[in-house]
Formats: structure tokens, sequence, C-alpha cells
């Protein structure tokens, strides 16, 4: 029941302030996160709940099979404002396993527009796996796609004129690739993290 979600915010509201009287009254004052999180949509890809920050910790965008594609303005508008306003120091791009993104990207078959946003995926794929029918995918292959797909897409985020222009100006910011797991709930990293614009 849809009004279920309603009754459930004001309990979690009412225990908030159960426990700290101005919960409410200082973060509304007070948006100031060091992290941007961009993953996934998926639903089991919460990025508050998986790091254990709380609400004022985390600036996040998601989309499917967090992708970055340079002329996405949602996307842009997102991190221009993350690094020029908030000043974040670490963009998370996190990627996880059992993406039905990137199993979409190689299923050989057509979907429709959500083709054209999977297409780095498959360049991903083509660059660096031999698999070339959908059957060749195992199960190990598409973990190791999900995981080059998530590096692929640092790299694409700091050759961006925003990473490039923030890094005239400032040097405490990184891009790091994460991947996570469905089934043990980790995240690891993926040891490709960006801290400038040459590295
Ligand atoms: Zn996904």
């Amino acid at each position: 029941m849809i009004e279920e979600l309603l009754a459930r915010n004001k309990a979690w509201s009412e225990d908030r302030v159960a426990e700290k009287t101005d919960y409410f009254e200082s973060l509304s004052n007070l948006q100031q996160p060091d992290y941007l999180w961009i993953g996934c949509s998926d639903s089991r890809v919460p990025a508050n709940v998986i790091t254990g920050l709380e609400p004022g910790e985390v600036f996040v965008h998601r989309n499917v099979a967090n992708l970055i594609h340079p002329a996405d303005l949602n996307m842009l508008s997102v991190v221009e404002f993350a690094v020029e306003r908030l000043s974040v120091k670490h963009i998370i791009i996190c990627g996880h396993y059992g993406c039905g993104g990137i199993h979409a990207a190689v299923a050989g078959k057509r979907f429709g527009l959500i083709d054209h946003w999977l297409q780095p995926i498959r360049d991903v794929a083509e660059a660096r796996f031999s698999c070339e029918k959908c059957e060749d995918w195992s199960d190990e292959d598409l973990d190791r796609l999900c995981e080059a797909s998530v590096v692929e897409q640092v790299k694409r985020l700091a050759r961006t004129p925003i990473m490039q222009g923030a890094w005239s100006t400032r040097a405490d910011i990184a891009i790091h690739g994460w991947i996570y797991g469905l089934k043990d709930g980790l995240l690891s990293d993926l040891g490709c993290t960006i801290t400038g614009p040459d590295s």
C-alpha cells in the first residue's frame, strides 16, 4: 500500500527527532557532502544505505548501469554542481555484479532506446572481451564486464571539461571506481582512482 510509505516516513522522522532534537534543523541549514556517488538505478544498490551515510553526507546521481555519457546534461549538471559548488572531494562511480544493464548490453536483442544508452558497455565488451555471441558470456565474464565498464566510466568522467577544469584549480578531488556485490553486500575498490588531469 502506497499510504504505508507516508506512515513509515512519519515514524522515521519521529525517531530521528527522538534521537537528536535538532536533527532536521541542522540538516536543512547545511548541505556539505564530501562525496558524489554515481551509481546504478537498481533498487538493490542504494548509496546511503550500503555506505552507512546519513542524509547530507553524499550527493547522488543514478542511471541505468552507472554510465557516463559526455552529452548527458543531467549527469553533467550534477557533477558540475557537486564539484564547483559543493566542493566534493571524492566522486565514486559504483557498478554492481548482476547488473541488468550490463546483461542487456550483450544480450544480442533489441530493446529500444536503452540500446543507445548501453552502447558504452558494448564498446568495452568489443575492445576487451573475446565473447562474440550472447551465449559466449559466462557469469564470470559478465562480472568482469561489470568491473571493466566501471573502470572505463571513471576514465570518461575524468576526460570531461568539468573535471579537467576542476583539476586546473584544485588538486584535492579524486574519481574512484567501485563495485558492489548483491550477494554479499560488500563494496570493492577496483583500483582505478584518477586524481588529476594526466593520471
Ligand atoms: Zn545495474
